[in-house]
């Protein structure tokens, strides 16, 4: 799914607001200068440590060659194999690609699962594509990158329109050229074919998970509790059924296409069946149609943005009313927006914590087909929610300790252990 971002006219500096690298290191940058670190390791965690750009030739159904261009960035391997998604959408960046890599390496470091930050990215419009041409997008992509995936190396995962199917042929075509089936290269796949249970849930359900340590810190009811959605597919649409069923009130879900509001709660499960049958949320009968660009202001006591980036920016982040930010998405906020919702006394619970469940969940999948052995889904919520419980608990009481905000807390944990791995192993030279 696709989510404008109201993006407010544009000049230098919105370019640069909206720009996810300069916005990766304005937090990169905060966090290292508060926790002193070294210049030598600031360069070094900076810097990707492979960034690669294919260029796949293939064949569309009406005859015709067309070549797209496909990334795949490693930031850090320092905590053990790239770990982190790939995205398919016409308006991928290297720059991007390169900023949801580090993200993918703070990340891991805060819910402290052994890997590194990994993102790829083919620019490609799904949308118009048939699933014969996504197979052969995605096939001829991971064959190109063949040499630097590997469940010892570079483990990909679904993000943004790549799915359970993306990821069985990834798995097929890598496992065709080693001649055996890996199913540890990849996460995110369908459940006969070495998927985990709980995976497609998990994001949404670590969202679940801390939202309600937030509400216990700030003794708050559950069955009281707004909550706002922006974004209806994997992760918004999962989260908003999970908060539902935990007793929270959906008051309020955005997508693309349309915003719905009921005072009452809407049912995001009804919700889902009917967007599976008409294909968009836009005339459910059980909620009013309000103004998609307004409905991320609505009071309310929980918001969570679970579409794409840059969402809340300068020139909206004033007018946000929840009293929690649960960040499903990856980077919905940009550095410029922080200091607003710090000064609004809004509890953020950033990105790299808040959507972490997704990655946790696909660390169990890498483990169990490792060992060949599978968990119940008793055993996968569990072992989720033990990780995301305590990661808040390390990210709040981390950020109490040190005077700092959530955001800040959560990067300082992350780069801390992230250069302590570093400094351990020392540089090969
Ligand atoms: N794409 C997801 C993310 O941004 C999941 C990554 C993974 O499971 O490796 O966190």
């Amino acid at each position: 799914m696709i989510l404008e971002a109201t993006k407010p006219d544009s000049d230098a500096a919105l370019d640069r607001e909206f720009n996810p690298w300069l916005a990766a290191e304005a937090r990169f940058n905060e966090a290292a200068l508060l926790l002193g670190l070294d210049d030598g390791l600031q360069k070094v965690l900076r810097s990707p440590a492979l960034e690669m750009t294919v260029h796949i030739p293939v064949q569309l159904d009406d005859g015709r060659l067309e070549v797209f261009t496909g990334y795949r960035v490693q930031h850090s391997l320092a905590r053990g194999p790239a770990k982190g998604g790939i995205r398919f959408a016409p308006d991928v960046t290297l720059d991007e690609v390169k900023a949801l890599a580090s993200w993918m390496t703070w990340k891991c470091a805060v819910v402290n699962i052994p890997f590194g930050g990994g993102k790829g990215g083919v620019i490609c419009d799904p949308a118009i594509l048939s699933q014969n041409e996504l197979e052969r997008i995605t096939r001829r992509y991971t064959a190109e990158l063949i040499d630097i995936i590997g469940p010892e190396r570079d483990v990909p995962a679904p993000d943004m329109n790549t799915n359970e199917q993306t990821m069985a042929w990834i798995m097929d075509t890598y496992s065709m050229h080693k001649r055996t089936t890996v199913t540890a290269v990849v996460t995110g796949k369908p459940l006969n074919l070495g998927g985990s249970r709980g995976r497609v849930e998990a994001t949404g359900r670590g969202c679940l998970f801390v939202t309600l340590q937030a509400l216990r810190k700030f003794r708050m009811d559950p069955a009281q509790t707004k909550v706002v959605v922006q974004g209806f597919g994997n992760v918004g649409g999962k989260a908003a059924k999970l908060m539902h069923k935990a007793g929270m009130k959906v008051i309020s879900i955005i997508e693309w296409d349309g915003a719905l509001y009921n005072s009452n709660g809407i049912d995001p499960e009804a919700l889902m069946k009917y967007k599976q049958a008409t294909g968009t949320v836009v005339g459910y009968p059980e909620a009013e149609a309000i103004d998609k660009h307004e409905a991320m202001f609505l009071e309310c006591d929980v918001l969570v943005p679970a579409a794409k980036e840059n969402v809340i920016h300068s020139g909206n982040a004033a007018r946000i009313k929840a009293k929690i930010l649960c960040e499903g998405a990856n980077g919905p906020t940009t550095a410029v927006a922080d200091k607003i919702l710090e000064e609004k006394g809004i509890f953020v619970i950033p990105d790299i914590l808040a959507n972490a469940g997704g990655v946790t969940v696909s660390y169990f999948e890498w483990v169990q087909d490792r060992q060949g052995f599978f968990w119940n889904e008793q055993l996968v919520n569990g072992r989720l929610e033990e990780i995301m419980v305590n990661s808040f608990k390390d990210v709040v009481d981390y950020g109490e300790r040190h005077k700092v905000h959530n955001r800040a807390a959560a990067y300082m944990l992350a780069l801390d252990r992230v250069a302590f791995a570093i400094k351990l192993r020392g540089i090969y030279a």
